[in-house]
């Protein structure tokens, strides 16, 4: 079954003839790195997130081991994220030699479910095994309650690193995510599929002037170059001094330049999202089809239009998800919950250990949402969804 529109992914890049000469100009001038077009879009993303420091690196991967490493996360450690969430959120912690554990979700958003932490944080108290950092991720866009999440890290002492891989240019209670006011930094990925790219590449953002200048150190092999800072005397001007170990996650100026031309056109991607996403909305009315929800106090940035289809069965879920990509339609599962896969499951996790996540699995499907997705496009998908489901 082909359609006139060839393969239709879930998400993929926007790039304009603008894009692309911001590219050149980079490629013609002295630096493809280390040069100025880092710390220009370092300073772009600062503005439109409002938050005083931002470390740009080669993805949002390298960002969360980052942050990690910031917070000092060592083998003593753990640290607790959601389940249902891309590899890299609970990988970051493992790198550092810390503990994983997660916090089950809410099966209406998806998200970390608020009423699980605070369980699961009351019997972690009282058996001395609190985490030392939280990993919330803002699944499709949509923050978690981070006012309530903040309040918790006051209350049992620990630290907050915001997944929002897919959270640039959404809101939270009217403030930009990434504004750090409920947690100690967040993490932007700009991967091709999220929602504005550099190839790969992510940012860390914070506040704290010693944690952003403890990111920029590990970005970069932990050498120093500012003397003043140096922790034996120079013996030369030429000097640098190694202060830990840290690594090559540098963001090349190439990668820099694309986004700082994307960036300019956020607020307008973030729109068409939400238009695309509200014209699924309206369609759906009225059929068994229901997309999540979006929790109140959230602006969402649209990153995945997933739907839930509560009273289908595992097995026909997953006909539905074949038939649908046979007739080219590039419907995704996120996630497929993180402490089943044969990593998570060799160190100790099992099924049954998150059942709202598992459960999730078996009904979740997100369907294509990216600008550029025309109307027809989207008529296409709705009526082979309608067909797929009603005849599985
Ligand atoms: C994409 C993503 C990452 C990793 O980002 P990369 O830039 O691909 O390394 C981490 N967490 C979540 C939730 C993601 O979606």
């Amino acid at each position: 079954m082909k359609n006139k529109y060839g393969f239709i992914p879930y998400s993929t890049q926007e790039i304009t003839d603008e894009d692309i000469d911001e590219v050149k100009r980079v490629l013609k001038s002295k630096f493809l790195t280390q040069g100025p077009a880092v710390e220009t879009f370092e300073n772009l993303i600062c503005k439109k997130v409002n938050a005083k420091y931002g470390i740009a690196v080669n993805s949002g991967t390298s960002a969360l081991h980052i942050a990690c490493l910031s917070l000092n996360l060592g083998n003593e450690d753990i640290v607790w994220t959601t389940p249902n969430t891309f590899l890299a959120s609970a990988n970051c912690a493992r790198y550092c030699g810390a503990k994983v554990d997660f916090v089950d979700i809410d099966l209406k958003t998806g998200l970390m479910c608020l009423n699980a932490l605070k369980a699961k944080l009351e019997k972690a108290s009282s058996l001395g095994r609190l985490p030392k950092v939280l990993i919330p991720v803002h699944l499709s866009g949509n923050s978690c309650k981070m006012e309530d999440f903040f309040k918790l890290s006051k209350k049992y002492g620990f630290k907050i690193i915001e997944d929002a891989s897919h959270a640039v240019g959404s809101k939270y209670k009217g403030e930009p995510v990434g504004c750090c006011k409920y947690s100690d930094i967040t993490v932007f990925s700009f991967h091709p599929v999220k929602i504005i790219t550099t190839g790969e590449g992510g940012i860390a953002v914070t506040n704290n002037a010693a944690l952003a200048q403890s990111m920029k150190d590990f970005s970069s092999h932990g050498v120093v170059r500012d003397s003043k800072r140096f922790k034996r005397k120079p013996d030369g001007p030429w000097i640098y001094e190694q202060q830990k170990l840290g690594f090559n996650y540098r963001m090349t100026d190439i990668q820099a330049a694309l986004g700082s031309s994307q960036i300019k056109r956020l607020e307008k991607i973030v729109i068409e999202r939400n238009n695309l996403f509200n014209y699924y909305h309206d369609s759906f009315h009225g059929t068994a089809i229901k997309l999540l929800e979006t929790p109140k106090d959230v602006y969402s940035s649209r990153h995945l239009g997933i739907i839930y289809l509560s009273d289908k069965t595992s097995e026909e879920h997953k006909k539905i998800f074949k038939n649908l990509k046979l007739r080219n339609i590039g419907v995704q599962l996120h996630y497929s919950p993180v402490h089943l896969h044969p990593y998570y499951r060799n160190i100790g996790f099992k099924h049954g250990d998150f059942p709202n996540s598992e459960l999730y699995a078996k009904k979740a499907m997100s369907i294509p949402l990216y600008p550029g997705l025309t109307k027809e496009m989207q008529n296409y998908i709705i009526s082979s969804l309608n067909y797929e489901i009603e005849n599985v």
